[in-house]
């Protein structure tokens, strides 16, 4: 077996995604619109598998952190307040060639010469910023007043909700308002499949504190979120920490990590853990005019929280986890012959279905009762897949290619046609393994939870 490249491994992960329904390009009946996806069946449970395990890990175990859920349009002065507005651009370049568009670092340069990377043209403009905020207007009227965006962060919405949260959370420093939501970007060059688009998903956290403890929680979250990656089946080796420079940092940043993954394409940005200080929530208050101070019981002082954020994209992440998960081996096909055999290899914590139930043949009723019997009796805890059709190598084949990583098969030993003692028992197939045991179906859910949690 030959080891694909790079680019024919990213080629067949995309390909994968189409034919097995985990990501499909919006709008593809009408050519599609260029960075944006949409999320078929299996990636759709991929992703709330993602969504969930990290709101588990860091709001339901955790005592110090309480969750919202902020809407995606938001009074126009946020954005101002935040520096959005202003700032929030990328430096642009047209070609005057061939018409490119392209985002100034992406120029190539040759002798100290800018060329462009499409047609290799001198003739470029200047490079100019461009707002990667989509604007939109609010109400019947199309002016200046009724003008805002889409939210390019979802952090902004608990700065701007700290107060109302701390009221009614009644917590202590430090503590942490999580967020999951959409953000938009107009980025000037969506690529990369989902890594770069122009609608997505953030996981954000942000953890206040005061000032004095900023640096020892930044070092603190950046170890988190490198366990949380393991524990969804990312290895420690394939993760990189990018300590950002001061030139590259926000101006209020103090500092700031980058998590990066080895993707086909090359080693990218996952997540960004950074110590804002007190910015955000100085300027708001300050543009607000409304205090977004806390007051501590203890000393009797009033002052602003420093913020230290993790913040993770949901897309970026899922794209890492089936470029992690995508293998290929070989296994023997139904007569023995040993063929390739394409398998995602995901964490059962977060594969899309943990398993699926076959009856060894179709024609049998009594086989597929039992297995029929079988699926209810997981479901409530589980997503589970029947599946009566072809040859069972087959099935176990479609179940791998989609990263199932258990199977149960009901045969005539369950039955208890043969051996009576293995009546009401099934075999439990292993996906990376490919393993079989034997378990009896009362204890199958309970094995199975353990396997996933
Ligand atoms: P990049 O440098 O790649 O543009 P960024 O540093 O601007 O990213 P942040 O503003 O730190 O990104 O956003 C936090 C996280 O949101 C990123 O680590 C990434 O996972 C996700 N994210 C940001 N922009 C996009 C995008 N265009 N498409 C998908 N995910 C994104």
């Amino acid at each position: 077996m030959t080891t694909p490249t790079d680019a024919q491994r990213m080629e067949k992960i995309v390909s994968l995604c189409k034919r097995r329904g985990f990501i499909f390009q919006s709008s593809e009946i009408y050519g599609g619109l260029n960075g944006l996806w949409d999320y078929g069946p299996l990636g759709v449970e991929l992703k709330r598998n993602l969504k969930n395990y990290w709101w588990r890990v860091m709001v339901h175990e955790r005592d110090d952190v309480v969750g919202m859920d902020g809407s995606i349009l938001m009074n126009r002065a946020v954005w101002k307040a935040s520096g959005h507005e202003d700032t929030f651009s990328d430096p642009m370049v047209d070609c005057r060639v061939c018409k490119a568009r392209l985002r100034a670092d992406q120029m190539i340069e040759k002798k100290g010469v800018r060329q462009c990377p499409n047609c290799g043209s001198k003739d470029l403009t200047e490079s100019r910023p461009f707002n990667l905020m989509f604007k939109t207007y609010v109400g019947a009227t199309e002016d200046e007043s009724s003008i805002t965006y889409l939210r390019p962060e979802t952090a902004q919405s608990i700065f701007v909700q700290f107060k109302n949260v701390l009221e009614v959370s009644r917590k202590k420093l430090p503590f942490g308002i999580a967020q999951i939501g959409k953000a938009f970007r107009n980025e000037i060059n969506p690529r990369n499949f989902t890594f770069r688009s122009r609608e997505f998903e953030q996981m954000e956290l942000e953890y206040f504190c005061r000032a004095e403890e900023g640096m020892r929680l930044l070092e603190y979250w950046k170890e988190q979120r490198l366990k949380f990656y393991e524990n969804i089946g990312i290895p420690r080796d394939t993760l990189h920490v990018k300590t950002v420079s001061d030139e590259e940092r926000a101006f209020y940043s103090t500092g700031t990590y980058d998590i990066e993954y080895d993707f086909p394409f090359g080693r990218q940005e996952l997540e960004g853990v950074a110590y804002r200080t007190d910015y955000d929530l100085s300027q708001h208050q300050k543009a607000s005019g409304k205090s977004l101070e806390y007051f501590d019981e203890e000393t009797k002082q009033r002052f602003i929280p420093h913020v230290v954020e993790p913040s993770a994209g949901v897309d970026r992440t899922v794209l890492a986890l089936i470029c992690e998960a995508y293998s290929e081996d070989e296994a023997p096909d139904e007569k023995g012959k040993m063929e390739t055999r394409l398998v995602l290899r995901f964490h059962p914590r977060i594969a899309p279905i943990k398993c699926a139930v076959f009856p060894l043949l179709k024609n049998k009723e009594q086989l597929v009762a039992k297995a029929k019997e079988i699926v209810d009796l997981l479901r409530p805890h589980m997503n589970v897949f029947y599946d009566e059709s072809g040859a069972i190598g087959r099935r176990y084949r479609r179940q791998d290619e989609i990263g199932t990583p258990f199977g149960a098969t009901v045969d005539f030993e369950t039955l208890g046609e043969k051996d009576a003692s293995l009546r009401d028992t099934v075999t439990l197939r292993d996906r990376d393994s490919m393993k079989q045991e034997r378990i009896a179906i009362q204890d199958l859910a309970a094995i199975l939870r353990a396997r996933i949690a």
